[in-house]
């Protein structure tokens, strides 16, 4: 970037659990998608990590939104307040001037075009001048390093926190795709429902999230590990403590994990022959937080015949392809301006 060039690029990952803000190839902003507003004024108290630790422990006049729901804008106002606030921790440095703001986006391959309408609008409206948009499981393929040019067939399965993305990427494009609104945060509820069932007891969402990372399982695991509880009793209305094991979670997590291996296999099926054949060949790769569930590969494995791996660091993939993908725009530009 030069002296007297303006132009500054974001790239982001506006994800339904966590937003991640790349620059200059860079990861400089990581914060979970939460905004807290004031209720009479409207205007943005706190953002990102601040505002998800007021989350339920907020008094009247402060609300906190998650302002993304199954991977889409559920909440205009608060996902622009959201963005302007996150932008804002970048731009901390550079107060004198106002840059112009190139943004990338990654956005769920199954958007409507109103929902990429309102993902424009909403980074126009936080700044953006020049806003593209990049489909999130391009951004994944992109981030963890395949050749997304190439004439082969490539499955890449992002399961984030509200929706599941499967695609079948080649020659630059996606070939076959599907989405489907369940994800991470939907094994956390069936975890609270199954304690609410199974042993009449009442926990909060962040225990039944601790469940499911450090017990939880959609495969049998070789031991059975066990947690204790607390939550409260649902007849008594006393706290109380239970222990969960890891069967249980298989037992609770069965049947959204089985929505997504449905789905990797309605993509497989609708995929043409050559690109099926090299998938078979390459295997099906898995990124997204939610991928981080102990047994899915193994489920996914022994479900399609088809050898499955979770990239690295699922939790950036996304956000790294998409600031891969602005910097080709940036040289790109470089090269017409040199024309
Ligand atoms: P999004 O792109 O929708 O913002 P992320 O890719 O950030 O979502 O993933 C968030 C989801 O990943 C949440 O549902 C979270 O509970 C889940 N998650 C994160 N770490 C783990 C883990 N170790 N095991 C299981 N699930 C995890
Ligand atoms: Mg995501």
């Amino acid at each position: 970037m030069g002296l007297f060039s303006f132009t500054q690029e974001i790239a982001m990952d506006l994800g339904t659990a966590n937003t991640i803000i790349i620059t200059n190839g860079k990861i400089v902003v990581d914060e979970p998608s939460v905004v807290a507003l004031d209720r009479r004024t409207e205007k943005m108290i706190a953002v990102g990590e601040k505002a998800k630790l007021m989350h339920e422990k907020t008094h009247e006049n402060i609300r906190t939104i998650r302002p993304l729901r199954d991977g889409v804008i559920a909440d205009f106002y608060a996902c622009e307040q959201m963005m302007r606030g996150l932008i804002k921790q970048v731009n901390t440095r550079n107060h004198l001037f106002s840059p112009s703001l190139r943004m990338v986006i990654g956005v769920p391959s199954g958007s409507t075009e109103v929902e990429l309408r309102a993902v424009r609008d909403s980074a126009e409206h936080a700044g953006g001048r020049d806003v593209y948009l990049i489909f999130e499981p391009m951004a994944a393929a992109i981030g963890i390093g395949i050749d997304v040019e190439a004439p082969e067939g490539n499955m890449i399965v992002d399961i984030g926190g509200g929706s599941t993305e499967i695609a079948v990427i080649s020659l630059g494009g996606i070939v076959t795709n599907k989405s489907i609104r369940i994800a991470g945060d939907d094994l956390t509820d069936d975890i609270q429902e199954y304690m609410r069932h199974q042993h009449n007891i009442k926990i909060g969402e962040r225990t039944a999230e601790e469940i499911k990372i450090n017990v939880g399982t959609v495969y049998k695991r070789p031991e059975n590990l066990t947690m204790d509880v607390r939550g409260r009793n649902l007849v008594t209305g006393l706290p109380k403590t239970v222990t969960v094991t890891s069967e249980e979670t298989e037992e609770a997590l069965r049947e959204p994990a089985y929505q997504i291996v449905d789905a990797v296999h309605n993509v497989l099926e609708r995929t043409p022959p050559e690109l099926a054949a090299d998938i078979s060949d390459r295997g099906i790769v898995l990124t997204g937080g939610g991928s981080l569930i102990q047994g899915l590969e193994e489920l996914i494995e022994e479900k399609t015949g088809i050898n499955t791996m979770t990239a690295e660091d699922p939790l950036t993939a996304v956000a790294i392809g998409t600031g891969k993908y602005i910097e080709y725009l940036a040289d790109d530009d470089k090269k017409s301006k040199n024309k």
